[in-house]
């Protein structure tokens, strides 16, 4: 079955879907931004099962519980921090798509919510990201996803409307 791919623009943590990949930092262990709005509308259950994980390195991703979050899941990924393209944060940035997409296969999810990985106070600039997102999940999808649905959740207009553009487009 097709895998649907929308924009929307919302505060991920209100998002009812079987997971939320949560834009973490290595030590998992919370801050700012989406991790920090994630851990307290999860309650501190989801701290408590991040501190048995031992950290993620930059481009993977783990997975817990979603404890009080309407979603199920919350598979926690660690982007690059943008040191101006050269430190390979590309691929980095892909792997964080790759592997959230492959924990959410294994553990039978239909309907995933990603954020704009990155692009907050690890600077990774957005359009690029966002390109780097819709090709990373295209091409997953395209090889075999057992998901129904993959949402793009954008915190500001102008994020979904480069999303927005980039999905109307036709594959490379
Ligand atoms: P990073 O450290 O990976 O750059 P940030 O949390 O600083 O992570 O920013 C990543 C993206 O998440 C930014 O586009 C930011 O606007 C967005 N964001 C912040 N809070 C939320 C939220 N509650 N829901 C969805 N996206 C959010």
């Amino acid at each position: 079955m097709a895998t649907e791919l929308k924009v929307i623009q919302s505060d991920i943590t209100k998002l009812q879907v079987d997971v939320i990949v949560n834009a973490a930092n290595t030590s998992l262990l919370g801050g700012g931004g989406v991790d920090g709005a994630i851990h307290r509308a999860a309650g501190p259950e989801l701290l408590a099962e991040c501190r048995g994980l031992g950290g993620c390195n930059t481009g993977d991703a783990k997975i817990t519980k979603g404890y009080r979050l309407p979603a199920k899941f919350v598979i926690h990924t660690v982007g690059p921090v943008w040191y101006g393209g050269r430190q390979r944060e590309a691929g980095a940035l892909a792997s964080c798509y790759r592997r959230s997409l492959e924990l959410a296969t294994a553990q039978g999810a239909k309907s995933l919510a990603f954020p704009c990985i990155s692009t907050g106070v690890y600077r990774f600039p957005k359009e690029l990201a966002a390109s780097i997102a819709v090709q990373t999940v295209r091409d997953f999808i395209n090889r075999s996803s057992s998901l129904t649905e993959i949402i793009f959740c954008c915190f500001s207009v102008e994020d979904a409307q480069i999303y927005e553009r980039l999905l109307s487009a036709p594959e490379d």
